[in-house]
């Protein structure tokens, strides 16, 4: 491999979202040398519409490498979870696992600000148009094309975090047939921290409490997506009364934006001096709001492995098995968990409507399992160690 005039790094992360800017974080006060690498602009993220909700765990992470900003986030306090057109309910409360808050809501050009607040020292490379990687046994070469520029970067490790694969060799893809209809609401009487998922035949409808607003997930088949997205506010409020029921009403709307759904795995979390994390390792539904929390974790344990293990190489094969084997558990838990609610409840079958009502009402008089789940999603696998 040619070396000779290439810049040295220790970890090289492609994709400078919330998951590469977090784990670039983490590293920043360890022995290695991080660089960071972005095809979009810096500061794109400014444009993206979506909330996340962040779990109980991953404040916790934000809080450990430092860029937890609470005046973004809203609590959530509760969470209903119910079906349209059938019995069952359940609540979750944050006060029955001692916790001020189940998770938080906070916009994802929010939590980037945040995040790229906390790399501005961590060498930033952006609008990279063309990225080729040449994996040797000691190194991976990565020459980097920005406009007229080329760079080249010897790199112990390759981290992706480039966000959802396209479809290609090495992942597996299952179309939902679904989109994801994002927008803001003004609801009245006001949210009081009170998260809703209501599972409709079209799809799931998630409330998120953001600000004085709620943020509004709407999954349905693209079709139906589309001719929501391009009703004027008026109409785009009826639609979302007619899901949501009479419990709340609606009196304003942010424009509407989708996202493509599909559940997009990488069969091999690792490869020779690469590894992948967040989106790139695992795109999911974002029913119940696993991804980022996820891929968080990913970019947590990925620090802590390469901190304990590497000496001075961070592209240690056994430092990568390590890490791929301390994944699995979360990442299966994780896909599991998504996949199956969304074929469970994404159908208007009346068998399956009458399963689902007895699952959510025994959930409701049966603590142990609602806590079981509730853990799950504020913890994510460590929750069952
Ligand atoms: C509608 C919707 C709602 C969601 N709600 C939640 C929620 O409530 N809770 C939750 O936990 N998750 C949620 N998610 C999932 C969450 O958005 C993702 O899991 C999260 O954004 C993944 O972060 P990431 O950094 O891995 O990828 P991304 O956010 O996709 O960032 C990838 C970065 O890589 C860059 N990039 C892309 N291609 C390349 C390339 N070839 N070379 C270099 N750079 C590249 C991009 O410019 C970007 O900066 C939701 C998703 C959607 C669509």
């Amino acid at each position: 491999m040619k070396t000779d005039n290439s810049e040295q790094a220790d970890v090289a992360i492609i994709g400078a979202g919330p998951v590469g800017m977090a784990l670039a974080k983490a590293l920043a006060e360890g022995p290695f040398r991080v660089l960071l690498v972005d095809s979009r602009r810096r500061r794109a993220w400014e444009s993206d519409p979506r909330a996340l909700a962040l779990s109980h765990g991953s404040r916790q992470i934000l809080e450990q490498v430092g860029v937890w900003n609470s005046d973004a986030g809203t609590a959530i306090h509760s969470i209903h979870v119910s079906q349209r057109g059938g019995f069952g309910r359940t609540v979750i409360e944050a006060s029955d696992y001692d916790l001020p808050a189940l998770g938080y809501v906070m916009r994802y050009r929010d939590l980037a600000a945040g995040l790229y607040a906390g790399v501005e020292s961590i060498d930033l490379i952006d609008d990279c148009r063309r990225i080729e990687l040449t994996i040797g046994s000691r190194a991976v070469e990565i020459r980097l094309s920005r406009g007229e520029e080329t760079r080249l970067v010897a790199a112990r490790l390759v981290v992706h975090a480039e966000g959802s694969p396209a479809s290609e060799a090495g992942v597996r893809v299952f179309d939902y047939r679904q989109h994801a209809v994002v927008a803001e609401v003004r609801p009245v009487p006001g949210h009081a921290n009170r998260a809703w998922e209501r599972f409709t035949p079209d799809g799931p409808l998630a409330l998120l409490p953001l600000g004085d607003d709620y943020s509004v997930v709407f999954s349905l088949p693209p079709d139906q997506a589309k001719r929501l997205q391009d009703l004027a506010e008026d109409g785009f409020l009826a639609a979302l009364r007619a899901q949501f029921g009479g419990r709340l009403d609606f009196v304003t709307s942010s424009a509407r934006a989708s996202f493509p759904l599909a559940l997009r795995i990488r069969r091999q979390l690792t490869a020779p001096r690469q590894v992948w994390v967040g989106n790139a390792a695992q795109s999911l539904h974002p029913v119940s709001g696993q991804g980022f929390n996820l891929g968080l974790r990913d970019a947590w344990e990925l620090a802590e492995a390469l901190c304990r293990g590497a000496g001075d190489d961070a592209g240690a094969a056994p430092t990568l098995a390590a890490y791929a084997r301390r994944r699995d558990l979360d990442r299966r838990g994780g896909m599991a968990f998504t996949d199956g609610i969304v074929r469970l409840f994404s159908n208007d079958l009346a068998a399956l409507r009458l399963a689902r009502g007895f699952g959510l009402q025994a959930l409701d008089i049966f603590p142990p399992l609602r806590h079981f789940i509730a853990r799950r999603m504020i913890w994510g696998a460590r929750a069952w160690l």
